[in-house]
C-alpha cells in the first residue's frame, strides 16, 4: 500500500498561517490531498494541543485519527521549534522539526522546552538553546523522538543557510549529529541538488509542505509503501532511517524554482541574480549596493564537492508535482482562489479522488477526458516540459507550464538587464 506523508505543518497559532486551520479541517485537506500520514503541527502550543487531544484518538502505535470520524487519515505528533544561540561569536538560527511516539512524551518535551523560551508565543516556538542541546535533551527524554533540521538551506533559519546556518550537519548538531537521521530539502531544493554534497550521504532527504494555511498541504511528501498492518510510527521512523530499503520509495517536490529562496537577489530592487551572475557582483546588490539575499541553489554550489548530475548509490527518487489549483489557476487564467477555480477543483476530485490521484497517477487519455488543457499540463509537469523563473529573497518563483510568458518578458520582470 502506498503511504504518503508530509511531516511539517503548522496550526492557526503559528506566525502567519490561516486562522482557519483546524484538525478536521486538516483532516479533510489531506484526504483531498491524497496523504495517509499528516503531521499534527505545533505540538508546543498548549492551546494546539488541548486541540489535538480533544480531537484525536489512537490509531495504530504512535498514530492518531480524528475522534468519531472513522477516515483513513493518522497523524503523527509533530512540531517545529527554532533553536537561537550563539556559536563562535555569531547568531546562529535554526529551525528543527519533532516528531514524537506519545501525548505523555510530549507532555514532557513541552517541560523541558518551557524553560528555554515561550512556547503559547508562537506555533514555532522561539527557544534560546543550542541545535545540539536541543538534541541531547529530547534524546534523554525518549529515544523515539525524531528531530530532523527543517528546509535545510533557506538563507534564514536553515541549517546551512547563508545567514545564520552552518556548513555542515556536525559543526551545527556536534556530537549529536549522531542522533540526525534526515534533513528537510525545502520548496527550493530538489534531491538532486543535494546528492552533490557528499557530507550529506548518511542523511535522508525528506520533503513536506510547511503549509500557512490547509490548501497548501502536500506541496512536497514522502512516499512510502507498506503493507497495512505493519503502518506505524515506529515502521515510519526505520523507512526514514533507511533500515529497510524497500520502504522509503520516493519523494514528490515542488519545482525548486518555484520556492521563496531558489535564487539571489533583492525583492524590492527588482533583482535576481544566478549564483554566476551574483559572483559577478560579489554578492552585493547592483541597484542598492547592499548584500544580496543569498539563495538556496548558490549555497547548494558552495558546499557541493560532486558535479551537477551526480546520484549517489541508493538515492530515493523524486518526481516534480505543481499543485493543481495553481494548474486550474493557470489553464484557465483566473485566480486560485475564485469560486471558479475552486468548483472545477471539486469536479474533478470527486472523479478522480485525490489529488495525487491525477496529477501523479491518473492515465493522461483519462484526463483528456475531462480536459484537453489539464491533460497536456499534467503531461508537461510529468515530463518536466515546463519552463520555471525562479523565485528570490522571498518571492515564490512561476511555473510556466505551457511555456506561455515570452522570454524578453521574463528578462525585464524578474531579473537584471545585461
Ligand atoms: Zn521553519
Ligand atoms: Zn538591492
Amino acid at each position: 500500500m502506498e503511504v504518503i506523508a508530509d511531516f511539517h505543518i503548522h496550526s492557526r497559532y503559528a506566525m502567519a498561517c490561516s486562522k482557519s486551520i483546524t484538525i478536521r479541517g486538516i483532516d479533510e485537506g489531506a484526504r483531498q490531498k491524497g496523504i495517509r500520514v499528516i503531521g499534527t503541527g505545533d505540538f508546543t502550543h498548549p492551546l494546539w494541543l488541548a486541540e489535538i487531544k480533544q480531537a484525536l484518538e489512537p490509531a495504530e502505535q504512535g498514530l492518531w485519527m480524528v475522534k468519531g470520524l472513522r477516515t483513513a487519515t493518522r497523524f503523527t505528533l509533530s512540531t517545529e521549534v527554532s533553536t537561537v544561540f550563539d556559536h563562535g561569536g555569531k547568531a546562529k538560527k535554526i529551525h528543527n522539526c519533532v516528531l514524537a511516539p506519545s501525548l505523555e512524551i510530549v507532555d514532557q518535551i513541552n517541560s523541558a522546552l518551557a524553560k528555554y523560551g515561550s512556547l503559547s508565543a508562537d506555533g514555532r516556538p522561539t527557544l534560546g538553546m543550542s541545535a545540539s542541546a536541543l538534541v541531547e535533551i529530547l534524546h534523554s527524554i525518549s529515544p523515539d523522538i525524531f528531530v530532523f533540521p527543517a528546509h535545510a538551506w533557506t538563507p534564514w533559519f536553515g541549517v546551512f543557510g547563508a545567514f545564520s546556518g552552518f556548513d555542515s550537519m556536525e559543526e551545527a548538531y556536534e556530537d549529536m549529529a549522531q542522533h540526525i537521521h534526515a534533513f528537510e530539502t525545502g520548496l527550493s531544493s530538489d534531491p538532486d541538488m543535494n546528492w552533490r554534497v557528499s557530507k550529506l550521504d548518511r542523511y535522508t532527504p525528506l520533503s513536506n509542505s510547511d503549509p500557512h494555511s490547509i490548501p497548501k498541504i502536500g506541496r512536497e511528501a514522502n512516499v512510502f509503501e507498506f503493507e497495512e498492518k505493519d503502518l506505524s510510527y515506529n515502521s515510519i521512523l526505520n523507512a526514514i532511517k533507511q533500515k529497510d530499503k524497500r520502504h522509503f520509495k520516493s519523494t514528490i517536490e515542488f519545482y525548486p524554482g518555484e520556492g521563496k529562496y531558489h535564487y539571489d537577489g533583492h525583492r524590492n530592487c527588482n533583482i535576481s541574480l544566478s549564483p554566476q551572475q551574483a559572483k559577478k557582483y560579489n554578492g552585493m546588490c547592483p541597484v542598492c549596493g547592499r548584500r544580496l539575499t543569498i539563495g538556496v541553489l548558490h549555497r547548494v554550489e558552495q558546499l557541493a564537492d560532486r558535479p551537477e548530475g551526480f546520484v549517489p548509490k541508493d538515492a530515493i527518487p523524486f518526481v516534480h508535482a505543481v499543485p493543481l489549483v495553481e494548474v486550474l489557476s493557470y489553464i484557465t487564467k483566473k485566480g486560485d482562489k475564485t469560486l471558479y477555480v475552486q468548483n472545477l477543483y471539486e469536479r474533478l476530485m470527486r472523479k478522480f479522488g485525490s489529488e495525487f490521484n491525477l496529477t501523479l497517477h491518473a492515465q493522461i487519455s483519462e484526463i483528456e477526458e475531462v480536459d484537453k488543457d489539464l491533460a497536456e499540463a499534467i503531461s508537461r509537469i510529468r515530463t518536466e516540459n515546463v519552463s520555471v523563473i525562479p523565485g528570490y529573497d522571498g518571492l515564490f518563483g512561476t511555473v510556466d507550464i505551457m511555456r506561455r510568458i515570452k522570454e524578453e518578458k521574463k528578462g525585464t520582470q524578474r531579473s537584471l538587464r545585461e
